[in-house]
């Protein structure tokens, strides 16, 4: 089979980040959408609502000079899909019934504090929703007498450290994996794993200098693709997804920004999603994503209109009757009115399992 082939049959892993306030979540993200930004191919749109998207051929570019080090791999997977918004929050709306929309986890813990209560809460939560992660020692760069080498990976930087400093790292990282331990979990630093199923992976990072991004981004792709294929298998069908946020858009009311995690959304859909007064049934008006990349450092680019959107992918939504509906709520294509009465009960059901547990945390 092609690599093309088979990139049409898996969807990108979707990747959110939690950790400790102040522990480097935001920068770690603006930090990884400066780089794809910087290494892109023309044409490539690596902006989504409310997510991110590094195409494989951006992986593969910043992998490169790590061939030395890190077994080869072929990306299989067409990129890893980030959620915009770190944080337990944003986590806890992308429910989906028996787990989470969310297919792996980036931890962030600042390698200088080490484990904070926000640190044990958010393992917590991924372990009650089953979402495997790795850890990202972040702030390598805040370590005494660290020689930062901006945005080269992590092996390459240590290399060139002083012993003592190597040392200081090796002592940090313990700590890490010694809490780890206390919590029931084999973890190492990334390069010393022979079996990624048993341990969870820590991978130093400097959120500020971009050291470790380019193993961040190798490991990901490389454990997702590798033990997650059942999961990223991605049907041509109706589309599933989340409700991410709702808000008001003047001029067009209440739209929605989801997440799809499976199958083709389009315009003219029938989606049913919910609210705390019961089902919404309706049809996609509109279906807004950010226009391509021009100019790198726009934050807020302006939206435009697609006819539809494929798994996976952040997108917002335009269509009557969304101020009825509620974040964490599903949202589901039907193929016609009657699937939609039955997708109603369903989403209904979730809702109500969501409530239960939610009442139980
Ligand atoms: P969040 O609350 O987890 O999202 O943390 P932020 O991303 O807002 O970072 C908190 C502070 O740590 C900010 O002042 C960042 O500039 C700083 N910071 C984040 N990552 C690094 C890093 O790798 N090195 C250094 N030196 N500072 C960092």
């Amino acid at each position: 089979m092609s690599s093309s082939q088979q990139q049409r049959k898996l969807r990108q892993p979707i990747v959110v980040v939690l950790g400790h306030v102040d522990h480097g979540k935001t920068t770690l993200l603006d930090k990884i959408r400066g780089t794809t930004v910087a290494l892109k191919e023309p044409g490539a749109i690596t902006q989504h609502v409310g997510a991110s998207v590094v195409p494989a051929s951006v992986i593969e570019k910043l992998a490169e000079p790590l061939k030395k080090f890190l077994p080869r791999f072929k990306l299989i997977i067409p990129g890893l899909l980030f959620i915009d918004t770190p944080g337990h929050e944003v986590f806890s709306n992308l429910r989906r019934r028996g787990g989470s929309v969310a297919d792996f986890a980036i931890l962030v813990v600042d390698i200088m504090e080490g484990f904070q209560p926000q640190t044990y809460e958010a393992i917590e939560i991924l372990r009650q929703r089953r979402v495997p992660f790795l850890v990202a020692a972040n702030k390598i760069d805040r370590i005494p007498g660290w020689k930062p080498h901006p945005d080269q990976p992590f092996l390459i930087s240590y290399r060139m450290q002083k012993p003592e400093v190597q040392q200081r790292l090796e002592e940090l990282l313990w700590n890490i994996i010694g809490e780890m331990y206390k919590l029931g979990f084999r973890a190492d630093r990334f390069d010393r794993i022979k079996d990624f199923t048993k341990t969870v992976a820590v991978v130093p990072v400097s959120a500020k200098t971009g050291e470790g991004i380019p193993e961040l981004l190798a490991v990901l792709a490389g454990l997702t693709q590798q033990y997650l294929q059942k999961r990223l298998m991605y049907a041509e069908g109706p589309a599933k997804g989340v409700v991410l946020e709702l808000r008001e858009q003047p001029g067009l009311g209440v739209v929605a920004d989801v997440i799809i995690y499976d199958g083709i959304l389009r315009k003219g859909d029938i989606i049913v999603t919910g609210g705390l007064e019961g089902p919404v049934i309706t049809r996609v008006r509109s279906l807004l994503m950010p226009k391509p990349l021009v100019e790198i450092r726009t934050a807020k680019r302006e939206l435009e209109s697609v006819d539809e959107v494929v798994a996976a992918a952040g997108v917002r939504i335009v269509a009557p009757e969304l101020e009825k509906a509620v974040a964490g709520a599903p949202i589901f294509v039907a193929r016609d009115e009657e699937e939609a009465k039955e997708l109603a009960k369903k989403v209904m059901e979730e809702i109500e399992a969501i409530r239960i547990r939610t009442d139980k945390e």
